[in-house]
């Protein structure tokens, strides 16, 4: 099977949108085989931006055989060197800031500022793990035999399938392509199908800064027909993914079968704790900013707001009235933009209905923002739901989008089992003065991140990110943590000799 070439000129300037996103395959701009598109549609105005490539399983196979044959050399150059390439890319990412944000922005609606935090995030990332290339380290021990040395050192596993959700879509890309290719696997990402530009931008850099062609590969495509091929193919080592707990447990299934290796980053229903010590005002600040920062879609958001029964109405009062006076739109001066498709928001308003219909209060927000200012896009009000029970559906699925709800308990131990009494453990905070209560909370609580005054936040490029129970599979994103997904061990012994010195 042979890759068709884009018909435009490979394009370089990731500063210009392509009619028609291509695959990036073998170094090349490649057509899907079956020669099928898509339209991306923009999230803030529903009009189509451009036409992306529709990948298949034919894509894949080819895909795989090319990274596969390229991928022994890319682990033969020492991991100081592929450090060095990898910091090439940043560099050019930092030069090209403002058009891969403006990508980001375009693709997700997001505010050109929110674009630029995440691109810039994405650049540490790139940083941060160019740098191990010069820390790769392994152990080193003692045998119990005499002249035996003995020591611990990482290998690359092969090839390695990454498939990403859309919410931070640059971000994404970086959390998973440095640390894969660092470790000397060749890498083939399947870009999430509603952010194809700034996947798309990241394979042109990748090339400029001189990986070699096949190492790292670029496919476009819907997750049923272009990420399920990839989960499916034997001479896939590893795949890295993150998105829903659904499709994480189809793929733990399938590469499970295989015994391949999954690192399954997932959803979050995460708990903030508002204790009767709290500062109101920081609690809330944090609380906004947990439930409705990127329009709620992060698998941090604070979508389960726990408040002390002492405090709860005067935080109820404070919390709805700030929730009423957010902006939502595009612009920098917004606090967020749309959900990603009409899909996922149709979903969550028809769970807030449920939710309605079931007893539940919706104390703000609750539908869709039309009128002049919002168009055809996929905007939604920041919702705050209370009289909810804990095992109600909407306090045990997570929506993905600006909905929170609250939670009224009488005291720290109440708080404690309703966080906690979750199908998820991703991340989760506690406001309070108290310093013995903060401590009890990072001991006890269930969670792959704690946070102490502050949102239901943690994903930084040198720290790990992941959660417990659906949130994941217990592997770890960024930090030194990374690694260990994308690399395997090796226990090395060297006899030797010194009577023959
Ligand atoms: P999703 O699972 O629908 O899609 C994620 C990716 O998987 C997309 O690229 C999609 O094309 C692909 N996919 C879908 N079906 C597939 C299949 N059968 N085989 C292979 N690939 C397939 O998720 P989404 O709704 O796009 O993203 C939101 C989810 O991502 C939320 O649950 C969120 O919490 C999670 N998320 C988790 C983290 C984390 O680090 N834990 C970070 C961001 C997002």
């Amino acid at each position: 099977m042979t890759v068709s070439l884009a018909t435009q000129p490979a394009h370089n300037d990731v500063g210009a949108i392509p009619s028609v996103i291509p695959n990036h395959i073998g170094g090349h701009d490649a057509l899907a085989v079956g020669g099928r598109t898509f339209e991306k549609i923009d999230p803030a105005t529903g009009r189509t931006i451009c036409r992306v490539v529709r990948s298949t399983a034919d894509d894949v196979r080819v895909a795989v055989g090319i990274a596969k044959a390229a991928q022994p050399a890319w682990a033969g150059a020492t991991v100081v060197r592929r450090g060095e390439i990898l910091r090439q890319i940043a560099l050019l990412m930092r030069e090209r800031r403002s058009a891969i944000a403006e990508l980001v922005a375009r693709e997700t609606g997001k505010s050109r500022k929110d674009a630029l935090g995440e691109t810039d995030a994405a650049i540490e990332m790139g940083f941060f793990v160019a740098g191990e290339g010069r820390r790769f380290y392994g152990q080193t021990t003692t045998s119990a035999v005499p002249n035996k040395a003995a020591m611990v050192v990482r290998q690359p596993l092969g090839v390695a399938g990454l498939i990403i959700a859309a919410n931070t879509p640059i971000a994404n890309v970086a959390w998973k392509a440095f640390p894969a290719l660092l470790c000397g696997n060749a890498a083939i990402l399947k870009a999430a199908e509603d952010t194809p530009l700034s996947a798309w931008a990241f394979g042109v850099l990748a090339r400029e800064a001189g990986v070699p062609d096949g190492v790292y590969t670029t496919l476009h495509g819907f997750g049923e027909e272009a990420g399920a091929p990839l989960v499916e193919h034997p001479d896939v080592a590893v795949i890295s993914f993150t998105g829903s707990c659904e499709v994480g447990r189809w793929i733990a299934e399938t590469a499970g079968r295989r015994l391949a290796k999954t690192c399954l980053e997932l959803g979050g229903k995460n708990p903030l704790i508002v204790c009767d010590d709290a500062d109101l005002q920081n609690a809330v600040t944090w609380a906004l900013g947990s439930a409705f920062s990127n329009a709620g879609q992060r698998c941090a958001a604070g979508s389960r707001i726990i408040v002390f029964d002492a405090v709860y109405d005067r935080f109820r009062q404070m919390f709805v009235d700030a929730a009423k006076k957010l902006k939502v739109g595009t612009a920098d001066t917004d606090d967020y933009g749309p959900v990603i498709n009409e899909a996922q928001m149709t979903s969550m308003l028809a769970s807030v209905e449920r939710a309605r219909a079931a007893g539940a209060v919706v104390l703000t927000g609750g539908h869709r923002l039309t009128g002049e200012r919002y168009g055809n896009g996929f905007f939604v009000a920041p919702t705050i739901i209370e009289h909810v029970g804990p095992n109600d559906e909407i306090s045990r699925t997570e929506l993905f989008g600006p909905i929170t709800c609250l939670y009224r308990v009488k005291d720290f131990e109440e708080a404690i089992a309703l966080a906690n009494d979750s199908p998820f453990g991703l991340t989760a905070s506690i406001h309070t003065q108290n310093l013995n209560r903060a401590m009890a909370f990072i001991g006890r609580i269930q969670s792959g991140v704690a946070s102490v005054n502050g949102g239901t936040y943690g994903s930084e490029p040198h720290l790990p990110f992941g959660g417990l129970r659906q949130s994941g599979n217990g592997w770890r994103e960024a930090g030194t943590q990374a690694l260990d997904v994308y690399s395997d061990l090796k226990t090395v012994y060297i006899n030797h000799n010194p009577a023959q010195v």
